[in-house]
């Protein structure tokens, strides 16, 4: 695919627009097309549209104009070679999982730590689907390679939600890679602009589109970006496991992608000040932030990331219950799940995204009944830290 040299910041401020394929006067904003159906023409075209022959559209679920931009959009921010937008960051780990295990034996493999709602969908696959699936403890940095080994395909999250812990990208495609089983990285909470996983040879990435990409809260969202072209065959489960998104919902991505790398630069700035902040706190135990100078794999970042983000998570001294204490004291930053929003965000996982996790699991993956999950968003630093402040006493 021909690349566009342009900066992130100029490619985003023009993300969907259509001016290069429209004609003079056209509208800048991409139009919303609602619509279930297209004319298929005579049954020339038709054929031609069904049979791939030529670019068309038939029906919203297999493609719809809008969503497409939204698809190319992406594609350009991960320096990808083709993109599927999915209903949601479930479906669309669900989507890439089914291709990218299409025609391999082994199991899919992952790491204990990964997204609640992740954990829960490879359970369903694993028990009523039957798909083998591996969870390996990938901080033991030898099973994990060796995991690769024997894989049907790999599906990791890093930095890793809500530990923060950092998978090797580079060396898990090359132990791969003797199995020939494909890499599937979640880069939700990382996001194109401070984690780039196709530079490392991966081959597919996933996104929850609810998160960052999007930036205001208002729709939920998916995408799966390839790094080689799509074959029909990933068309294929795309369009029949059903999870494509809408119109409109896609329209509200591309929106948000016009500030994605502003909203990133303040998120990064607020994300390490926090960090650092709660790690001065003497009522603080423990700050888990993928940026933090101290964090164990500090090299491992400095490699694979260019910048920390501003998803974070802490123990207090106290426990569950200072937790408890002090998530209901909290006055500007909003106890809610979700991540990647302008506003600042407060969750205890044990409780909301890792409550479907047997406690066994939780325990093993590090998961704390008292973790704190901050997303921290984009407001004045000084409010934010005002707000952590008195909510800690
Ligand atoms: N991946 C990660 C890392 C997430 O945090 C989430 C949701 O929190 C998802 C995937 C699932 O996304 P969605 O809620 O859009 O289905």
């Amino acid at each position: 695919m021909s690349r566009n040299k342009k900066s992130m910041l100029t490619r985003c401020a023009h993300a969907g627009s259509r001016r290069e394929n429209d004609g003079p006067n056209a509208p800048f904003q991409p139009p919303i097309v609602q619509s279930t159906v297209f004319d298929l023409g005579n049954a020339g075209d038709a054929e031609a549209i069904f049979s791939g022959a030529r670019p068309g559209f038939a029906y919203s679920r297999f493609g719809n104009p809008t969503v497409e931009l939204l698809a190319g959009a992406i594609d350009d921010l991960e320096n990808g070679a083709g993109a599927l937008v999915t209903s949601s960051g479930n479906a669309a780990v669900l989507c890439a999982v089914v291709a990218a295990l299409e025609g391999r034996k082994g199991p899919l493999v992952t790491h204990q730590d990964i997204y609640g709602g992740s954990f829960e969908l490879l359970q369903i696959l694993a028990s009523t689907c039957r798909v083998p699936v591996e969870t390996v403890d990938a901080t033991d940095a030898g099973a994990w390679l060796q995991a690769m080994d024997g894989a049907g395909a790999v599906l990791i999250e890093t930095p890793s939600n809500p530990l923060m812990r950092l998978i090797d990208l580079s060396a898990s495609v090359n132990a791969a890679r003797t199995g020939g089983a494909p890499v599937i990285v979640d880069n939700t909470v990382a996001t194109p602009f401070n984690q780039q996983p196709f530079a490392a040879g991966v081959d597919w990435i996933v996104h929850s589109t609810t998160k960052y990409l999007n930036g205001h809260s208002d729709m939920i969202g998916g995408c799966v970006v390839k790094r080689e072209p799509l074959t029909p065959k990933n068309r294929r489960v795309h369009k029949n496991l059903g999870g494509t998104v809408n119109a409109f919902d896609a329209w509200l991505v591309l929106r948000g992608l016009r500030t994605f790398p502003l909203r990133m630069e303040a998120h990064n700035r607020n994300g390490e000040t926090v960090a650092a902040w709660l790690a001065r706190q003497p009522s603080v135990a423990r700050v888990f932030y993928a940026g933090d100078p101290s964090h164990p794999q500090a090299a491992l970042f400095r490699r694979q990331m260019k910048h920390g983000g501003a998803l974070l998570s802490f123990e207090l001294k106290g426990g569950a219950d200072a937790a408890t204490r002090f998530i209901d004291r909290l006055k500007l930053v909003v106890h809610a799940v979700s991540l990647g929003g302008l506003e600042s965000l407060a969750t205890r996982p044990a409780m909301s995204s890792h409550r479907g996790m047997p406690p066994e699991a939780r325990e093993r993956a590090g998961i704390s009944e008292g973790l704190i999950r901050l997303s921290v968003g984009v407001e004045s630093i000084d409010d934010l830290l005002a707000d952590l402040e008195q909510a800690l006493v």
